[in-house]
């Protein structure tokens, strides 16, 4: 079988895509430029030709994947900004919702074998303040308050919430265009919401800016002396292993019983300081970590539920410990260049 994945030169497509090719799926990536794609060809050059990649410079423009799913027999649409400076909304938000819809439209006119779309959205389509502490997050919520914010505030609305609105609109749209037209449409689709992704990188970074969101984050808060003791152990949000998060894509595909459902991809709550104790109980012991302080216990007002996944797929998460130790190694082995 031939899976698409679009944005294949992305931190979470790569792994996507390899744990494809590992399953023997043959694989086609979509990316923005030729450079990215022969460095993709490249790192998966022992698959030989069931890895290829085509052309997408613009997943905003209407027809964009028409060519692209011509002839494959799943879909994974990955592709969407993570720009943290984007001033108007709709830099991400339009990139994000037609980027989606474009992909869905050309599956329903171009793609006649595929039977499942998978799409990465993410925790912020979830994430609506609640009052309890913790707040638990599951499958069964949606972020309205980033797409209120967002309208109500537009350029001035915090960065973090365009993001969230992008993710949460994006995929609301996903489930309304099924909706709409499944009596026209052959296959379903299975969202994912992962949190916080870490872990080893495969794609290409030849500088430090462009390293992807969430491995900088990783970067800066464990490099030297780390964060500040505060803001160290302050709740930081929740993580999961990027080999995970490729995983449960591979399993939303092949499980019948994924179709029509959203599973959140989550391991659990993490502060600094937390992976600062896990990187300093790793033997043989690694070198320059931010100090341990095994103190605090830190309380978490937002938990991303994975039960789901872990009752229907029988999903186990990769610990904390083997995440950041295995990120800090792929960090210090790239950082070299940078
Ligand atoms: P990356 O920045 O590494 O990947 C983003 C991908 O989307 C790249 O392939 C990028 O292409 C492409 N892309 C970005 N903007 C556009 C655009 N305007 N038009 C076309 N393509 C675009 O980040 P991740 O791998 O982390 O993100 C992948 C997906 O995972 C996204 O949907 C993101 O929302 C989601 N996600 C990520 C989390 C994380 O912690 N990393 C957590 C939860 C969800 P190019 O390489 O050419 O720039």
């Amino acid at each position: 079988a031939t899976a698409l994945v679009t944005g294949a030169s992305g931190f979470i497509a790569v792994w996507i895509v390899k744990t494809l090719l590992d399953e023997g799926f043959n694989v086609r990536g979509t990316v923005r430029s030729t450079s990215k794609g022969d460095y993709l060809a490249n790192l998966f050059k022992e698959h030989g030709a069931k890895f290829s990649y085509v052309l997408v410079e613009d997943i905003s423009h209407e027809g964009a994947f028409d060519e692209a799913v011509k002839g494959v027999d799943a879909v994974f649409h990955t592709a969407s900004p993570l720009s943290g400076d984007a001033y108007e909304p709709d830099e991400l938000i339009k990139p994000a919702i037609e980027g989606t819809l474009n992909a869905l439209k050309s599956v329903k006119h171009h793609g006649p074998s595929v039977k499942r779309v998978v799409i990465t959205g993410s925790v912020a389509a979830l994430m609506e303040p609640k009052d309890q502490i913790p707040a638990i997050y599951t499958e069964a919520d949606w972020n309205t308050f980033a797409i209120k914010e967002v309208q109500e505030k537009g350029v001035h609305a915090d960065q973090e919430l365009k993001y969230r609105a992008s993710k949460v609109l994006a995929e609301r749209a996903a489930w309304e265009f099924v909706e709409q037209n499944k009596s026209q449409i052959e296959f379903d689709i299975t969202t994912i919401l992962p949190s916080f992704v870490f872990g080893p990188i495969l794609q290409e970074v030849l500088t430090l800016a462009q390293l992807n969101l969430s491995s900088k984050l990783f970067y800066n808060a464990t490099r030297g002396e780390g964060l500040p003791k505060a803001r160290a152990l302050s709740p930081f949000g929740n993580y999961v292993d990027i080999r995970d998060v490729a995983k449960m894509h591979v399993h939303a595909l092949v499980d019948e019983v994924a179709g029509g459902e959203r599973f959140v991809c989550s391991a659990a709550p993490f502060c600094w300081q937390d992976i600062y104790n896990a990187l300093n109980a790793v033997e043989p012991p690694i070198s320059n970590i931010p100090k341990s302080d095994f103190t605090t216990k830190t309380v978490h007002p937002a938990i991303n539920s994975s039960d789901k996944a872990r009752a229907v797929f029988g999903f186990e998460f990769t610990s904390l410990q083997k995440t950041a130790a295995d990120t800090l190694a792929s960090l210090r082995e790239r950082e070299v260049v940078w």
